[in-house]
């Protein structure tokens, strides 16, 4: 899901030719690869033929990748840990199989197809001369569907609401310079005004700007 955001496996790449090793945090986006899958995903996993659990597939994607060194994982329970263990001692670098990589892809599209804007993350649009965090806004915009409302608002205060300079995009004056760059053909203008409306509703409005003021006094 995160393959061309951030660092995504470009950076992997490009660390592991320079001999660095890659220590991947949030193998599971959070938990949100299992317990926020959709139904479809959840059932299409499940009458896989491997019998493999959600989060045996993730893991199981991230060490086929020999460019991976270490995958860390939060744990709530024995079980988890003893499930982890066990996914971790018998895999190995190039284990899937095509069958493999196609439910992945399956899995893929149905959380995209929930998505409201079909943003990729990669950046082109930036910066924005208003300072706008555009993909942090369809980030977390898309969150609201892919997972739930409050994922996507909690995410989109965290952060786009709390940076030290205003990134929100109601701060856009609809120059259109980002909609030049954009490979996906979004209507930026026009998705962000959305996007805003529905991750900002009032009473998020005013918890943001008071979270702002008290954590800049603070600083
Ligand atoms: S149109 Fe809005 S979001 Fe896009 S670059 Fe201009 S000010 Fe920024
Ligand atoms: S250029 Fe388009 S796809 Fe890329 S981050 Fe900006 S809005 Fe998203």
């Amino acid at each position: 899901m995160d393959e061309v955001s951030q660092a995504g496996r470009a950076g992997l790449l490009a660390a592991h030719d320079k001999g660095i090793p890659v220590v991947i945090m949030e193998p599971l986006r959070g938990g949100k690869l299992v317990d926020l899958l959709p139904a479809e995903a959840k059932n299409l996993i499940a009458s896989s033929p491997k019998k493999y659990s959600p989060a045996e597939l993730a893991f199981r994607w991230l060490f086929d990748q020999p460019e991976v060194t270490c995958v860390l994982s939060g744990m709530n329970s024995l079980a988890m840990v003893e499930e982890n263990c066990r996914i971790a001692s018998d895999s190995e670098p190039g284990m899937l199989g095509e069958e493999d990589f196609a439910l992945i892809s399956k899995v893929k599209q149905i959380i995209n197809s929930k998505i409201k804007v079909g943003c990729t993350g990669c950046g082109y649009c930036m910066p924005c001369p208003q300072g706008v965090d555009i993909p942090g806004a369809f980030k977390a915009y898309n969150a609201m569907y892919t997972e739930s409302k409050f994922a996507g608002r909690f995410e989109y205060a965290q952060v786009v609401g709390l940076r030290k300079e205003k990134a929100f995009p109601s701060q856009c004056v609809a120059c259109g310079k980002c909609e030049k760059h954009c490979p996906q053909g979004i209507h930026i203008i026009e998705e962000l005004k959305k996007a805003d409306k529905a991750l900002r509703p009032l009473p998020f409005k005013i918890g943001i700007e008071a979270a702002r003021r008290f954590i800049l006094k603070t600083k």
